[in-house]
Formats: structure tokens, C-alpha cells, sequence
């Protein structure tokens, strides 16, 4: 995606060099300033948030959760879904309102919506009080953009992704228990309803070496679970010649000895016997894979350009069930595509129904600008698209359910990472299978995975107390 109009790129002394360490300094500028950051979307925005937090609190920022009091507001966007947009332009509203009481108070604009031409164009046009905007490929350079800010809108997009930017340990990480890791940024699939390909880049993989020294500097401050983190991966080093692919790469963050491994997301398409080898022989590699399905219908899949059939994903989904013991999976699917018909529905209820899935992401198909999807006729109405919705979801929450009772009067070991939202004598946690446990226990047990005893199950939870 080309955005040659756009103010042209300040000159960067990182371009064309693939490893930097940022260094920045408290500036007297910013010291006591207050952030306060928005985050939409996935797992991908939320520790880019993070690294955001840290790169404001290197040059002075403190955070607030009150945007009324905050100097600088950062919102970082999520171009996947239309309702994420849409909330993103109300949230403007709520700032444009702020600025007019508190016009020191600067609003940036960042992630997925950042690198999208028509948003930036109505930004321009309807939203020019934003102070800056800036891309999925430059974060790093946030603080120099807000050190050079100049009045008015500044635009700080990149069309190309460059390279792989390397800020070491410099994030401001949301748990002090499980950690996000980034093993690459961006996808080739083209999936023809996705717009990540256009806003995330090219498939770029960190260096194994840095993922490593992550993992292990995690691992020594205490954290006992890491997620791996990448659009599509397992296409991890398939951009490089000289580096481990994902089978590899997993097995050697499971040899750093870090308590419980997990990633997400992976595409049926490049999961490979390697991978379910590794898996299965690591007891620290967590069975619990996100496989996303998307739909059942070989018809819809080769519409949405997915490169395998719904033979394949079951003979996927059932080797994997075979050799990663007690192994559970949860999926995506999207109803309402672009021409779906009943009979095509019908075969994703049908692969919904003999998987069992753990638990699945459903969503009704909103068309993205710029996808090749968006251009296919859609003549089925909202009110079937809802209803179909409505359909997959009883079978899904069903089986859920189901695969939450097996684990009734058993004991699972549960890593407890907060207080629960609902009672607070209660600390939540997750099990190795990402089952959502509210336990009965002392506060002391936070950040420790301790074995509960299963007293209840619910469609999306489940209740324990400590076995003694
Ligand atoms: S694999 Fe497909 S759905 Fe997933 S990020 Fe890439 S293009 Fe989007």
C-alpha cells in the first residue's frame, strides 16, 4: 500500500539498519507529562501498547487511566472489524471535546486504522485536530516524532514495513506473570476478507537469537508464561534463509525452561508434523492450540483464499488430537461471507459438530476497504447472517461446555494471575488449556500455578478450590 502523498518521512538514522536498541532519554519536556493509551483489537495491538507505554515512560511520560487528566492521549487502532472503527471515530469525538477545554493536550493516532488511506484522508479532512499519526511500522520512533512535533496534523506513515527493530527488554508489560513475545510482524496470505497483509506488512521474523534472550530474561525476572505472538506463526523464518523455523524456534524457547510456552495464531495451512512432534514431546509447551476454521464449506474456503479443505483441516485437527495428549483447540469462524449459501453454512455446522471444539471466535463477515472480498456480491440479508450466527453459536457454546465438564472433580494446575472481576475472595487463573478457573484461595498464590481442584463448569468457566 502506497501512501505517496503523505508528508514525506523525516530522515531516520535507522533506515536500512536491521537491529537497534532504542536509548532514550528523559527530556525535560515530558517529565510528570501524563499518557493515558487506548488499546483496540488483538493480542498483536495490546503488546504493542506496551512497548508504546515504555518508549512514553523513557522520555518522561507518566500513565494515567483518566484521559481527562492526560497531556498526551494515544489511540491504537484495530482495522480488522467495522464496529472497531467505528468505536475509534466516537472515541475521537470524546477527545476533540477535551481539546477544546485543554488545547495543550495532544491526540495520536496509531496501529492497524493508521495504515489504512481512507482513514488517514478523513483524519485529514474531518479530524484535524489530531496531532499526529503514525503507522504499524514506525512505533520506535514515537518519541522523536513527539520531540519534533510540529503545530497541526503531523503524519508519520510508512507504506513499506523496513526492518525488523530490535528495543530489547523496553516494555511496559501489563502482567508481571505471562508475557507477550512478537516472533514476527506481518502476513502473506491475503486472505481476501483480511486487511492485515495491507496494514501489518510483509512476513518479517525477529532474529531467533533476540526471542531467545528474551524468553530467558523473562524467564529470570520470574515470569512463567510466554506467548509467542505473529499474525500467521508458524510461517515463522520462512523470510530467511539462515534461520530456525517454527518447529525450531519452539523447541528452543522450550529449552530456556520457562514454565509454560503458548502461541498465537497459527494457519492450518503451514502447521507442520514438526511442530505437533515438538509439542508433544515438551510438557513447558502449553496443549492448547488457537487453529482458526473460518468456514466449512470448501467453496467459501477457496473464496476466502485459505489454501486448504475442510478434508484438510479435520485430517489436521484429528492428527493433532491424536499425538498432544489432553491437547485443546479452539477456533475462528465467519458466517455471512460474501455468497455463502445455506448449504455452505450447513458444512461449517457440520465440521463445528465433529470437531467438538473447545471454544470458537464467531463472527458475522463485515467487509473490509481494500480486500477483494469487499468487491464480491453479497446479496444475503443481516437478519439470515444473524441468524446463522445464532445457529453456530448454540452448537459452539454446547461443546464448550461439554469439554469444561471433563474436567469436573479432576485437579488441573492453574496459573493464578488476578483477583477475579466477580467475587473478590476469588483470584483467576488458566490452566494449560487456557480454561478460564475462578479459585477460592489466599492472595499469596498470585503468579504461582498451583493445582485446584474442579468444583464446578460452566460454558466459559470454570470454579475450583486449592487441593490440599
Ligand atoms: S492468515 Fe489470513 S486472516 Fe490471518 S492475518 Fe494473514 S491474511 Fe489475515
Amino acid at each position: 500500500m502506497n501512501l505517496p502523498d503523505m508528508q514525506a518521512a523525516k530522515k531516520r538514522t535507522s533506515e536500512n539498519v536491521d537491529y537497534i536498541y532504542e536509548t532514550p532519554q528523559i527530556t525535560d519536556n515530558f517529565q510528570g507529562k501524563k499518557y493515558y493509551i487506548r488499546t483496540y483489537g488483538c493480542q498483536m495491538n495490546v503488546h504493542d501498547s506496551e512497548e508504546i507505554s515504555q518508549l512514553l515512560e523513557n522520555i518522561g511520560f507518566e500513565e494515567t487511566k483518566e484521559m481527562n487528566n492526560a497531556d498526551l492521549i494515544i489511540l491504537n487502532t484495530c482495522a480488522v472489524r467495522e464496529n472497531a472503527h467505528d468505536k475509534v471515530f466516537g472515541f475521537l469525538g470524546r477527545c476533540k471535546h477535551l481539546k477544546k477545554e485543554n488545547p495543550n493536550l495532544k491526540i495520536a493516532l496509531c496501529g492497524c486504522m493508521a495504515q489504512e488511506r481512507s482513514v488517514v484522508e478523513e483524519i485529514m479532512k474531518k479530524h484535524s485536530y489530531i496531532d499526529l499519526v503514525f503507522g504499524t511500522h514506525n512505533i520506535h520512533e514515537l518519541p522523536n516524532y513527539l520531540m519534533n512535533l510540529h503545530n497541526g496534523l503531523n503524519i508519520e506513515v510508512k507504506s513499506n514495513e523496513g526492518n525488523v527493530f530490535e528495543i530489547g527488554e523496553s516494555y511496559k508489560r501489563a502482567s508481571k506473570y505471562t508475557a507477550w513475545v512478537n516472533i514476527m510482524y506481518g502476513c502473506d496470505k491475503f486472505c481476501t476478507y483480511c486487511i492485515v497483509p495491507y496494514t501489518r506488512g510483509k512476513e518479517r521474523s525477529r532474529k531467533s537469537k533476540d526471542i531467545l534472550k528474551e524468553v530467558s530474561c523473562l524467564k529470570e525476572k520470574g515470569y512463567k508464561e510466554v506467548t509467542l505472538l505473529g499474525q500467521n506463526v508458524n510461517a515463522y523464518g520462512n523470510d530467511s534463509e539462515d534461520e530456525l523455523d517454527f518447529a525450531g524456534l519452539l523447541e528452543n524457547v522450550a529449552k530456556t525452561g520457562i514454565e509454560r510456552i503458548r502461541f498465537v495464531t497459527s494457519h492450518p495451512w503451514n502447521f507442520t508434523d514438526a511442530m505437533i512432534d515438538v509439542i508433544s514431546k515438551h510438557p513447558n509447551i502449553m496443549p492448547y492450540i488457537h487453529l482458526p476454521l473460518q468456514s466449512g464449506s470448501d467453496r467459501i474456503l477457496k473464496l476466502m483464499g485459505r489454501r486448504y479443505t475442510r478434508e484438510e483441516y479435520m485430517e489436521l485437527f484429528k492428527k493433532i488430537k491424536e499425538r498432544i495428549p489432553n491437547v485443546a483447540i479452539t477456533t475462528d469462524v465467519i458466517v455471512g461471507f460474501p455468497g455463502e449459501t445455506e448449504a455452505d453454512f450447513l458444512d461449517t455446522l457440520d465440521i463445528v459438530e465433529r470437531c467438538q471444539f473447545d471454544g470458537a471466535y464467531t463472527f458475522i463477515y463485515s467487509p473490509r476497504e481494500g480486500t477483494p472480498a469487499a468487491k464480491m456480491p453479497d446479496t444475503t440479508p443481516m437478519s439470515e447472517k444473524e441468524n446463522r450466527l445464532h445457529r453456530l453459536n448454540e452448537i459452539v457454546n454446547k461443546y464448550s461446555l461439554i469439554n469444561n465438564q471433563k474436567y469436573l472433580n479432576k485437579v488441573t494446575n492453574v496459573l493464578l494471575i488476578g483477583e477475579s472481576e466477580k467475587d473478590s475472595a476469588k483470584l483467576y487463573g488458566y490452566t494449560d488449556t487456557m480454561k478460564l478457573v475462578n479459585v477460592q484461595c489466599d492472595e499469596s498464590l498470585l503468579g504461582t500455578i498451583t493445582p485446584v481442584l474442579i468444583t464446578d463448569t460452566k460454558s466459559f468457566s470454570l470454579d475450583g478450590i486449592v487441593e490440599k
